[in-house]
């Protein structure tokens, strides 16, 4: 990995006024809150989505990220050691799956990285770093009993975590924790959505423990699932709107206030039976879904979704950019106490 020291300040109070110098029609008390609003500096890390590129790529690397094998250990291991080394205190939460590849109960993990540990206020962020045993979906016959490389099934999520856990080392936050939680088996479910507990078993058994727990929740949190393509486009997930309206109008109000609305689009789409839908309703934390569900496929979901070809030639860095800031982004203005 190259050398990365790309820290700079944003002056957001500058893009702020620019939000209000279009949208401001009100009154002269509203344009002082807005004033005051917009003298508030926060500063914001430069997402680097070269960074998150790597870290995609190595997870890669490893080979398939299918729990039972070697190759999952030591892809856990890698993501535990990145998550220490940029200053998280790191849970590895193993636990035994049923696993529908092989019928199996077979151990899976958890990995988590605490930031700012013992702060009351926390947000979660949550990926899968899983990959698929097998490419289902596949438009070859023959090709549909090999694993998905995953490179933003799982692996883009992971890597755009990854270079946010690598910023909040490098500029800690002053006031708020996050709460980096890396699920296992997530994507070795049933397919035709028949079992949803198939699927997100990594997910089930951490909500489990939250809900048994007397540690602070998470206030909201946001899961990450295929952030990595070329012209996303991230309606609002149902299960994010159902549980997380709130959360889903702040974020993407704070993406397309970034300059994303092209990609954080202003319309519903349908649910996805994913990580956040148990995290919600288990954990009962609102976690809302940042997932890529484009119009015009059969699936609802991108071509190379559950396909051999879900390899690093689809990964764009410009999406994992507007990513990567928007969270950053939505971190540091809660820190700041601006959302
Ligand atoms: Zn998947």
């Amino acid at each position: 990995m190259s050398n990365f020291n790309f820290f700079s300040i944003q002056l957001l109070a500058l893009l702020t006024l620019s939000f209000f110098v279009f949208s401001s029609c009100g009154s002269e008390e509203s344009r002082q809150t807005e004033r005051s609003e917009s003298s508030s500096v926060i500063n914001v890390p430069t997402f680097n989505a070269d960074s998150a590129w790597q870290f995609i790529a190595d997870q890669l690397e490893f080979g398939y990220r299918i729990p039972g094998t070697e190759s999952h250990l030591e892809c856990r291991d890698y993501l535990a050691d990145q998550l220490r080394r940029f200053g998280a205190e790191v849970e590895v939460q193993g636990f035994n799956a049923r696993l529908f590849n092989t019928q199996t109960s077979t151990r899976a993990y958890n990995v988590i990285g605490k930031f700012n540990p013992s702060a009351r206020q926390r947000i979660l962020l949550g990926a899968h770093w899983d990959s698929r045993y097998v490419a289902d979906h596949d438009p070859d016959e023959a090709n549909r009993t090999q694993p998905v490389p995953g490179a933003d099934d799982g692996g883009s999520g992971v890597g755009v975590l990854l270079e946010i856990a690598r910023q909040l080392g490098e500029n800690p936050l002053s006031n708020i924790g996050v709460d980096i939680v890396f699920f296992d088996a997530e994507d070795q479910g049933i397919d035709g959505g028949r079992d949803p507990e198939t699927w997100g078993r990594g997910a089930q058994f951490w909500s489990h423990q939250v809900s048994r727990s007397s540690a602070p929740r998470a206030k909201y949190g946001i899961l990450l699932d295929m952030v990595g393509a070329s012209g996303p486009r991230f309606g609002k997930e149902g299960f994010s709107m159902r549980f997380a309206p709130d959360v889903v109008n702040t974020v993407w109000g704070v993406a397309q206030r970034l300059g994303y609305g092209h990609m954080f689009v202003n319309q519903e789409v349908q649910g996805v039976i994913d990580d956040h839908y148990f995290v919600n309703t288990i954990a009962r934390i609102p976690m809302i879904n940042i997932i890529n569900r484009p119009p015009g496929t059969d699936t609802g979901f991108v071509p190379h979704w559950h396909t051999i070809h879900d390899d690093m030639d689809v990964i764009n860095k410009s999406t994992l950019h507007a990513v990567g800031h928007t969270v950053l982004e939505v971190l540091f203005r809660e820190d700041a106490g601006l959302l």
